[in-house]
């Protein structure tokens, strides 16, 4: 992918402050921080989506996740993290490379979060059902 960002941090192209790298995932700081420490870890490889990753790479990740958050965590006395990866324009994905965000976090740090939708009667059964249907 010649004209994505992050496949130009990879590639050396344009600098990126890395943290951590394998031969399959690099991790490096968020220019635009949410907190001091927010870290980017993606696959090397370009893929859009989580739903794009192939599942042996994606497992690799998750447990890479576990050791940077904590190195995160540690290095920035945070008291706890979010881990998340936007997933499409609608999800508020801007950079189309998949990217997880460990963004570490501090009580009354001022972030906030999606306020809770309610279900009308029935409806949270009915979608229930529905999500059990496509896991088939
Ligand atoms: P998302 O909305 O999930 O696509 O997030 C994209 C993230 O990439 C944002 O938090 C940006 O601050 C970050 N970002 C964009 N360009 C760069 C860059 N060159 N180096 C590091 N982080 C970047
Ligand atoms: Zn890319």
């Amino acid at each position: 992918m010649e004209d994505c960002i992050f496949c130009k941090i990879v590639a050396g192209k344009i600098p990126g402050e890395k943290v951590y790298e394998t031969p399959e995932i690099l991790a490096f700081l968020d220019i635009a921080p949410a907190n001091h420490g927010h870290t980017l870890v993606i696959p090397k490889k370009h893929f859009e989506t989580i739903f794009d990753i192939p599942d042996e790479l994606l497992k690799n990740i998750a447990v890479k996740l576990k050791h940077i958050g904590n190195a995160v965590m540690k290095a920035t006395g945070a008291e706890g993290a979010n881990v998340i990866i936007n997933n499409k324009k609608a999800a508020g994905q801007i950079v189309p490379h998949a990217h997880f965000h460990i963004i570490p976090r501090f009580t009354a740090d001022g972030h906030e979060w999606w306020q809770g939708k309610k279900y009308p009667n029935g409806k949270m059964s009915e979608v229930a059902k529905k999500i059990k249907k496509a896991l088939d």
